[in-house]
């Protein structure tokens, strides 16, 4: 029973994603925000102020008076969680792990690096083996973990478990991303509104690239790629909150429908998952509705951190199809992030 909080950052803590981070661990257990960085625009600030709060509910109290800092490893803290934009992470990551701290990122920038864990606690816990590889080649005295693309995130669970279970060969896949996910303010009203924006920037090429990682294996400290191809055509579409992916999949071992089905429903999460104290009670759950994932009914299921699946069928093309949803902001970002730390916590190498 842990009785003293361990001390974080939110980098970036005033955007889409930080904003989520702010309020998810205004009540954890296990963290507690002490610091907030933001840009020019707000350093200085109380965060309260700086913010422009888009959630629910009031800017939680431990955090509303807080001076928001510059973003910069001299902050008296052990944990950083990022949400900074691209650039910014490119240059200030590998700052902070070189100084010492434990870099939880939501950001592209280090994800597919060979080195870096790119981490989801009920896929791939082991793959935190690489941080030893990663601080013996840059004489880190900390490390940067990442948390996949929103978008990977919502194909990914079913492609792991029928993976482990028929072995997987390919997978075509069309996402339909909400506007949140590019943060605020975004794509303009104009562009969206009664539109479907099939474009968005690197996409397709992290959905081609991440499962490889999050699927393949670490052996000896090194990472070894699933052999795998993914083909991937990212799309946003005027939905708040919550990505959907229509995948069609190849596999090795052919699965009737109700075998397939079966697998999503009897899998289990790997034990170390008990003892995350965000980990939702139920992963995956099964849909058996035709007219279901929908991102407005399903993006919620287990507090936005479970994967909502259905319209599990016969491919005609590959072997198997399904639509997969979960919440962006949420299981896709923030709430991914801080399972990825609590996990760190149990393992030993934070807290
Ligand atoms: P956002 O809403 O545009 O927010 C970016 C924030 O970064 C702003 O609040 C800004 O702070 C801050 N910032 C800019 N320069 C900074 C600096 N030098 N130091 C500290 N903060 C700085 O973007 P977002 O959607 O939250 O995305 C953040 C990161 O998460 C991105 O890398 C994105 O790719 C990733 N991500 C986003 C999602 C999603 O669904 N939105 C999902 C997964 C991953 P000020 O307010 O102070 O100007």
């Amino acid at each position: 029973m842990r009785t003293k909080r361990i001390p974080v950052a939110v980098l970036g803590g005033t955007g889409t994603v930080g904003q989520r981070f702010v309020q998810l661990l205004a009540h954890h257990p296990w963290f507690e925000v002490k610091v907030v960085t933001g840009s020019e625009r707000t350093v200085g600030r109380a965060y309260r102020e700086g913010v422009n709060w888009k959630l629910n509910g009031d800017v939680p109290d431990g955090v509303a008076d807080l001076t928001v800092q510059a973003t910069a490893p001299n902050l008296d803290v052990p944990v950083v969680f990022s949400a900074l934009p691209t650039t910014e992470a490119k240059e200030y990551e590998p700052q902070f792990a070189a100084a010492g701290y434990a870099v939880i990122t939501n950001t592209s920038v280090y994800r597919l690096a060979p080195d870096v864990p790119l981490l989801i606690p009920e896929l791939n816990p082991d793959h935190t083996d690489l941080i030893a590889t990663q601080k013996s080649n840059h004489g880190w005295s900390g490390f940067i973990v990442a948390s996949p693309n929103c978008s990977t995130t919502s194909a990914i669970l079913p492609l792991k478990i029928w993976d482990d279970a028929f072995g997987l060969r390919s997978v075509i896949m069309v996402t339909m991303q909400a506007i949140s996910g590019a943060g605020y303010p975004g794509v303009s009203a104009l562009d969206i509104t009664d539109n479907v924006i099939p474009y968005i920037g690197g996409e397709d090429y992290k959905l081609e690239n991440e499962p490889k990682k999050l699927l393949g294996r670490v052996v000896n400290g090194q990472m070894a790629l699933a052999d795998v191809t993914v083909s991937a055509q990212a799309n946003r579409v005027p939905v708040l909150n919550g990505h959907l992916a229509s995948v069609s999949v190849g596999v090795g071992h052919k699965p009737t429908v109700d075998e397939a089905i079966a697998a999503l429903q009897t899998w289990q999460t790997p034990t170390v998952c008990q003892e995350l104290p965000s980990a939702p009670q139920r992963t995956v759950i099964y849909r058996p509705e035709p007219e279901r994932p929908q991102p407005r009914l399903d993006r919620d299921t287990g507090d936005g951190l479970a994967w909502t699946v259905g319209k599990v069928r016969q491919c005609p093309v590959l072997d198997l199809r399904y639509l997969a949803l979960t919440h962006n902001t949420l299981r896709g970002a923030a709430s991914g992030a801080i399972l990825n730390g609590e996990l760190l916590v149990v393992q030993g190498y934070i807290g």
